[in-house]
């Protein structure tokens, strides 16, 4: 049984799919004018790790995932600019060549750090139509009115407003800045806005009302009814989705199907760095190659990340992330010893870290359990098919490490050598560099009683 903690009924409950065997899944993606930092990573980790937990329980996961390429404004409240046209301006290019570049930048962010592809990735810029068609849904069911700058929602319209996050219509939590302009209730929120006049976006499509973009959440409540039909099993996001775009989402898709959206909604916590927010003001704001440039494999910061259930804070340092790279350093070359051929699996250990992953993604607990299985005393067969069945959860790519020696260049032996004569000189500085240029090209060192180690940490 898989336990997982609904925001919807705000309880861990044993999850039932819809249609038995399958479960239908929608990921709240990317808005692609900008790197994902390390931070957005957490949240589409959270998202593989429960995808990848339901296939190890035997379903058939169909995953959507959302790239936002249009509409989102630099507010959550319908204000400020659309992100896209800052990018524009900055970068001097379309909005077009915009998306494209990050899109394809977050594709390799998910590669390396082992992320499973959703098996759509709709664009919201190719779904004007059908957001178009969900606007006029609501319209017909009397949820929408005109104002001077576009057509909203009419949140006092529906019943179960607030649902999700307890805030009912009209309410705004204390301090929350509005401008209500034209709204009629403080929680309305734009489904299609006009262009401004004089404005030149690249981004603007005809409809009845008025030329103009669809507003960020109706996306997907279209594309989620189109590629998976409503209402659908799991729906996941960061927490601050909850006040508003997934409560905006789910009275969409009940004013125009009169369904809920998904049955189980889903969020994780934030990542803080250095227990505070992440910005780019305050220089903290990390995407993965920089923690590649580094010199760390993006997969320490995988193994990072699984270190913290998904509901609890969790605060990024180098030395927690030094201290993931350095565990999943020890535990690649406890395996290089490991056959990789037959063996019967620990069944006990197995049961062991599924429970702990269907305890609502218990991910700490399941690795205690791997370091379990290192310390246990059964053949090492039994061990080695063990951990790869856990790594399908894992997604550490141990594979590449079971039953390998290790195959160190000539280059890095000679920076090792050259490494050992400098220490010897007290030469530390030297040393450092050296140990730099050693972690660059994927090996990383540690000084022992019986001389200097040297471990592989990059993907094989
Ligand atoms: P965005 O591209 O801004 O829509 O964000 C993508 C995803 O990252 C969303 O699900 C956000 O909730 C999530 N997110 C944003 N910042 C953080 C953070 N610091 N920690 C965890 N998740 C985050
Ligand atoms: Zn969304």
């Amino acid at each position: 049984m898989i336990r997982l903690y609904n925001t919807l009924t705000r309880q861990k409950e044993a999850f039932t799919p819809i249609h038995e065997g399958k479960v239908g899944m929608y990921s709240c993606g990317p808005t692609v004018y900008w790197f994902a930092h390390i931070g957005n990573m957490r949240s589409f980790l959270f998202a593989d790790v429960l995808r990848r937990t339901l296939e190890l329980n035997g379903y058939e996961v169909k995953q959507v995932m959302n790239i936002t390429d249009v509409g989102h404004l630099t507010s959550d409240e319908d204000e400020g600019e659309d992100k896209m046209i800052v990018a524009m301006k900055r970068e001097g290019k379309t909005a077009y060549e915009i998306a494209e570049f990050y899109t394809a930048a977050f594709k390799k962010d998910l590669d390396s750090l082992h992320i499973k592809p959703a098996n759509i990735y709709p664009k919201a810029t190719d779904h004007i139509t059908e957001q178009i068609e969900m606007i006029k849904s609501l319209e017909k069911n009397g949820f929408t009115y005109q104002t001077s700058d576009g057509v909203y929602f009419d949140t006092s319209k529906l019943a179960e407003y607030g649902r999700l996050s307890g805030q009912k219509s009209g309410e705004k939590k204390a301090g929350a800045r509005v401008d209500m302009g034209e709204k009629r209730n403080a929680t309305d929120f734009a489904l299609w806005k006009f262009s401004a006049t004089g404005s030149d976006r690249d981004m603007e499509w005809k409809s009845l009302w008025g030329v103009g973009f669809p507003g960020w959440h109706i996306e997907c409540s279209a594309m989620s009814l189109k590629y998976l039909d409503v209402p659908f099993d799991i729906h996941t996001g960061g927490i601050d989705h909850i006040a508003v775009h997934h409560e905006n989402e789910i009275a969409q898709t009940m004013g125009a199907e009169g369904v809920l959206e998904a049955n189980v909604w889903m969020h994780n916590e934030f990542l803080t760095v250095d227990n505070g927010k992440m910005s780019k003001s305050l220089g903290n704001l990390f995407t993965v190659d920089e923690l590649v440039a580094k010199g760390y494999d993006p997969l320490a910061y995988r193994y990072f990340v699984l270190g913290g259930q998904y509901r609890s804070k969790l605060n990024f340092t180098f030395e927690a992330l030094t201290a993931a790279q350095n565990a999943l350093n020890k535990l690649r070359n406890t395996i290089r010893s490991w056959p990789m051929s037959g063996g019967v699996g620990c069944a006990d250990l197995e049961n062991e870290f599924l429970s702990a992953l269907n305890d609502d993604l218990n991910t700490p607990q399941a690795l205690a359990v791997v370091w379990k299985l290192v310390d246990v005393d059964l053949p090492l067969e039994a061990k080695a098919k063990t951990l790869l069945w856990m790594d399908r959860v894992l997604g550490l790519n141990l594979e590449s490490y079971l039953g390998q020696s290790i195959d160190v260049p000539d280059r890095v032996k000679q920076l090792v050598k050259e490494r050992e004569e400098a220490r010897k000189q007290k030469n530390w500085k030297r040393s450092d560099e050296l140990r730099n240029q050693i972690t660059q090209m994927g090996y990383s060192i540690e000084d022992t009683s019986e001389g200097t180690k040297i471990q592989s940490h990059v993907v094989e």
